[in-house]
């Protein structure tokens, strides 16, 4: 079914981000045409809440992404979970960006993986009043099963428009298998990492990790 562009959904896509590759970047790009959003904003975490500290500053994850972003008009870096600093919980930043864009249906994007363990998200429940999910997955595997969550399941897109928050819907994209653990790995043993990563960050990502 072909839907028109619509203003009411903002894509919001959380990560650490270090560094950002091309798995994250088509991923998102395929949600962003299949729901026809107008916007998907990035945000890097300044402290993540489930994983170790990043090899690179937060400010320096940041400018890598706008940098990439510069010509991409429907993909923005946000930096507000860098400006309110502390652990970057996802129910904060929801709350945030709903008073910036009050008219807007926030979409929260994750992976599959995350999807099993997002019961496990600082106050997931408020997170589903603030936002629908949109759950990334490869064309032709199964929906990865989460009891508490999947009564909420839908396949009609059009109920992401009609309704404010609290539905997840998976959307079937390009899944690269691409990690930044991989391009920071790559960098040290100092393997090329092009056609990985944005050509335009390539170089600077050799300089960053190498150093
Ligand atoms: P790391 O290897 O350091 O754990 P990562 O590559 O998983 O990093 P993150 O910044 O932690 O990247 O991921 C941010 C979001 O992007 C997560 O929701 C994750 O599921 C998703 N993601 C990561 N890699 C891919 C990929 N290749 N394709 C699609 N989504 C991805």
């Amino acid at each position: 079914m072909v839907i028109s562009v619509t203003d009411k959904l903002l894509g919001v896509f959380g990560g650490t981000f270090d560094p950002l590759h091309i798995g994250h970047l088509r991923s998102v790009m395929d949600v962003q045409q299949a729901l026809a959003m107008q916007q998907i904003r990035l945000l890097p975490n300044y402290i993540p809440a489930h994983r170790e500290k990043p090899v690179l500053e937060a400010r320096q994850r940041y400018q890598l992404l706008q940098k990439v972003l510069l010509d991409t008009p429907g993909l923005v870096a946000d930096d507000r979970e860098i400006v309110r600093q502390g652990v970057s919980y996802m129910v904060d930043t929801l709350h945030d960006l709903k008073q910036q864009f009050a008219q807007k249906h926030l979409c929260l994007i994750i992976g599959s993986d995350a999807y099993l363990q997002f019961c496990d998200w600082h106050d997931w429940q408020q997170i589903l009043q603030l936002a629908h999910l949109v759950v990334m997955k490869r064309a032709g595997v199964a929906k990865p099963l989460n009891k508490q969550l999947d009564h909420r399941l839908t396949n009609d897109k059009r109920l992401l428009s009609a309704e404010t928050a609290g539905k997840i819907i998976f959307q079937d994209v390009c899944q690269l298998e691409i990690s930044s653990t991989q391009i920071r790995e790559m960098i040290r043993k100092k393997q090329s990492i092009q056609f990985l990563v944005p050509e335009i960050i390539r170089s600077d990502l050799q300089t960053l990790y190498e150093g």
